[in-house]
């Protein structure tokens, strides 16, 4: 099969002969080009030479994003089936399903396949699509996953901002099988129910299954506030350490309610535990001079800089509210910081943490820097997929 063929500008072809998986619209040569609806295309340099063989979106910045720079690999069912089998493979040799039955199955670019995420929550699939191109795959991509996986439903949650930019609209559904309203999983031995229908995002932030259990070994005895805690994924497994007691707070309350159900299921009384809907900024700037503090302090805060523009006010807020957790700690205390936002680098972020730690006045040691957990790969031609990173830090004496 010959696929329609795109062909770069004289000089364009640097990043994508170096194996970085996008091509830019600006790359692309308009007179030379077959281009036509979203789908599979080939990418050629300005001399003839192949490249890549991608995704093509027509309405995007992002032309073209590559799934193959092997000219002979054919892109239909049974390729998406080896790259899920890989996939899987992998998830199945990093969590032992007795402990961890919950991960993130495709990692879009980190297991190249660009614009699409799949969430493993047991026996469910969900699905989400962010590109015109990979949208073309849909019915591609469902078949290989129920033949790879056999799961008992696959939900769609393509709702995110970024289909704006593929001047896509929102498609949520039942694309397999039957799927609940909630599913359990088991996360590193502890149960939580995901609401994958209506929850953030795919329903559950799979990205913090290390650091939850990383920051669980050092809560023990302690008396622990989870800021952003949404489901309480850090927060029970905390209180399943032996965390004295655990204060959840988020601004969502559909999310405290499936936290506080999340402590019983762990056979946790959510009565010794505190849930608070609140803002956060609201709640650590009342108790910074109150005299509760905690031990340990977990700040997980939804994107702040979502785009270019928005990384000076998304820094401040950042440096804010990592200032107010400071002053929120006992001497001694641990504070486990967290940015998702892929604009701020690992070196923007350790700027932000001095920055607020010299405002709060506190003397903090990074004892750790943490990523994403492993079923979030990233590919080395795409550092951009590397956008959650933290610190555990301790506080001065
Ligand atoms: N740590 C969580 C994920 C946090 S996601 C986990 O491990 O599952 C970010 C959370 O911040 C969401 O639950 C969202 O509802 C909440 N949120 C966003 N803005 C907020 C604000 N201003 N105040 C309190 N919570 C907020």
């Amino acid at each position: 099969m010959k696929y329609p063929l795109i062909t770069l500008k004289e000089g364009r072809d640097r990043t994508a002969r170096a194996g970085h998986p996008w091509i830019f619209s600006g790359a692309i040569e308009p007179a030379k080009s077959e281009l036509g609806a979203a789908g599979v295309v080939d990418v050629q340099d300005a001399a003839g030479v192949f490249l890549c063989r991608g995704l093509f979106s027509p309405s995007s910045m992002m032309a073209v994003r590559a799934l193959t720079a092997r000219q002979d690999e054919m892109v239909n069912g049974e390729f998406y089936e080896r790259r899920i089998k890989t996939a899987l493979a992998l998830r199945e040799q990093l969590f032992p399903v007795k402990h961890t039955n919950a991960y993130r199955l495709i990692n879009s670019e980190g297991d190249f396949l660009p614009g699409l995420v799949v969430d493993r929550y047991a026996d469910i699939l969900v699905v989400q699509i962010s590109t015109a191109g990979m949208e073309s795959q849909r019915e591609k991509i469902v078949a290989a996953l129920t033949r790879v996986v056999a799961p008992a439903g696959i939900y769609e949650r393509s709702d995110m901002g970024a289909r704006r930019e593929e001047k896509l609209g929102d498609q949520v559904g039942v694309l397999f099988g039957e799927v609940p309203d909630q599913v359990e999983i088991l996360e590193n031995g502890a149960r939580f129910m995901v609401d994958v229908k209506n929850g953030q995002k795919t329903g559950f932030y799979l990205d913090q299954k290390e650091n939850r259990r990383r920051l669980a070994e050092l809560t023990k005895g302690k008396r622990v506030l989870n800021c952003f805690s949404y489901t309480g994924g850090f927060s029970v497994a905390a209180a399943l350490a032996g965390a004295a007691q655990v204060t959840s707070v988020d601004s969502s309350r559909p999310a405290l309610e499936l936290a506080e159900g999340n402590f019983k299921m762990n056979g946790l009384d959510p009565e010794q535990h505190e849930f608070i809907v609140a803002d956060m900024f609201e709640f650590l700037e009342d108790m910074k001079n109150g005299q509760k503090k905690w031990d340990v302090i977990v700040l997980d805060p939804p994107a702040f800089v979502k785009s270019r523009q928005d990384i000076t006010g998304g820094l401040k807020a950042y440096t804010q509210i990592n200032e107010l957790a400071m002053r929120c700690l006992t001497p001694g205390g641990i504070l486990a910081t967290f940015s998702c936002s892929h604009h701020v680098g690992l070196d923007a972020f350790s700027n932000m943490v001095h920055i607020a730690a010299s405002r709060a006045n506190r003397a903090m040691q990074i004892l750790e820097t943490r990523f994403a957990a492993a079923d979030h790969p990233v590919s080395v031609h795409f550092p951009e997929g590397h956008y959650l990173k933290g610190y555990i830090m301790k506080a001065g004496e």
